[in-house]
């Protein structure tokens, strides 16, 4: 079955030579103008990924990406015609998978797509667990003893990903590969910052020493 894509975009010429381009790569289609109308589309859970432009009438594409990541992890990839740094961070913590600046190569934004959409589908629901920490893909949930930790999508995505590695060291670029998975102009002390939030949040409430670092190398989530 082919993915179903909803493309929230008000410049109609464009969206109309995006839908026409994804519906030749047989995509399924459905077009929104406005922000507030892609929004209601976006949360009906139809579909299968979301090409979100930022600047929009009536909700902006933050906006918009605010109020649907408070029930849907669909992949949201941002579109946008500011090349700004400000907007990629915004964008990505409020929970946006990938980032496009307009204007695209076609082709670039269908690879994107395709990235986003195997990513889902990767068979990624096993439970994870390391002392006494549970990560739970499925629920996207994470508990210490049972009680459980609030985090964003990208510090469950990094901690996600140290799990995936328990006992190996993972280099911050390579983390900045994966977990950010795109070329992120934050630099790798972005990395530095993200871990000290989960360590905040866990390991400081916790008093536990679970996430460690490699000096000049990474960081590893030890078992013991
Ligand atoms: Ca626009």
């Amino acid at each position: 079955m082919s993915a179903k894509i909803l493309l929230i975009e008000d410049e109609e010429k464009l969206a109309r030579f995006v839908e026409l381009e994804l519906c030749y790569e047989g995509y399924g289609v459905t077009k929104a103008f406005n922000g507030r109308e892609g929004l209601e589309l976006a949360l009906s859970g139809n579909f299968d990924l979301i090409l979100l432009d930022i600047l929009l009438p009536e909700l902006n594409g933050m906006e918009v990406l605010r109020r649907l990541r408070r029930s849907s992890n669909v992949p949201v990839i941002m579109l946008t015609a500011r090349d700004s740094v400000a907007d990629k961070v915004s964008g990505l913590d409020l929970g946006a998978d990938d980032y496009i600046t307009k204007p695209f190569a076609i082709e670039e934004l269908l690879a994107r797509i395709r990235t986003a959409l195997r990513k889902v589908s990767l068979p990624e629901d096993e439970v994870l667990t390391a002392l006494s920490l549970r990560l739970d893909p499925k629920r996207r949930s994470v508990t210490v003893g049972n009680k459980p930790v609030e985090l964003t999508k990208r510090e469950f995505d990094l901690l996600h990903y140290l799990l995936k590695n328990k006992g190996l060291v993972v280099s911050r670029e390579a983390l900045l590969e994966n977990v950010w998975d795109f070329d992120f102009d934050g630099g790798t002390n972005t990395v530095d910052v993200y871990v000290r939030f989960l360590r905040t949040k866990i390991d400081e409430v916790f008093n536990i020493k679970l996430i460690h670092t490699v000096r000049g190398v990474g960081y590893v989530i030890k078992d013991e």
